[in-house]
């Protein structure tokens, strides 16, 4: 599963409309201090599902939507699509045989939030359900953090065996068995 194109909208700096393209394995985003670059991996975690503002560098989640500079005025709401290919077939379940998958997450001013999986309103349970077992995830190993290195090493066991069961796609039925047991 890899991540191809993303569609910001209001998030952040990015103000206009703007689509980034990531054709190959390995792409880079350079820029003077300031341009936006964490920005978008803000973004990605916000898709994803992330609540907690402070890990988006915010004290609220609306905090997400551009807030004007001084030459804009600021906007209504923020929206940001990830579009990954699942051509081989990382994701299971309901989603498996799409070999395209959109994810997209709108936030307005009141702060209601917004997703939707292929064009289609949907929980964000859906979304983090989607995910799980994949290594994406607004808190997985897939996006590494300054700091996140020296976390990882100074694990105690038990932080260690989540992300080993995550990396090891057991984390879904862990999560539905705990699931299962509380109903
Ligand atoms: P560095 O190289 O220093 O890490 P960077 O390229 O990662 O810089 P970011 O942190 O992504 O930069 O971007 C910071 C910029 O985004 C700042 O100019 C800040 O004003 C702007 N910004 C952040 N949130 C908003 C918002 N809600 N509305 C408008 N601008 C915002
Ligand atoms: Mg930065």
């Amino acid at each position: 599963m890899r991540l191809t194109t993303i569609k910001l909208s209001g998030f952040k700096s990015f103000v206009d409309p703007t689509t980034l393209h990531l054709p190959t394995n390995m792409s880079a985003v350079v820029g003077p201090n300031g341009c936006g670059k964490s920005n978008i991996i803000d973004a990605i975690r916000w898709v994803m599902g992330e609540s907690a503002a402070s890990r988006l560098r915010g004290d609220s989640l609306t905090d997400v939507i551009f807030s004007g500079s001084s030459a804009r005025k600021p906007v209504g709401q923020a929206v940001v699509e990830l579009i990954f290919d699942n051509s081989d077939g990382t994701v299971t379940g309901e989603y498996a045989h799409y070999n395209e998958i959109s994810v997209k997450r709108l936030v307005s001013r009141d702060g209601q939030s917004q997703y939707f999986l292929n064009g289609t309103r949907c929980r964000r349970r859906d979304i983090t359900d989607l995910f799980l077992g994949t290594g994406l995830g607004p808190r997985s190993y897939s996006i590494i953090e300054q700091g996140m290195i020296s976390q990882i090493i100074e694990s105690d066991p038990e932080q260690l065996r989540v992300h080993l069961e995550e990396a090891a796609g057991i984390s879904r039925y862990k999560e539905r068995r705990k699931e299962t047991e509380s109903r």
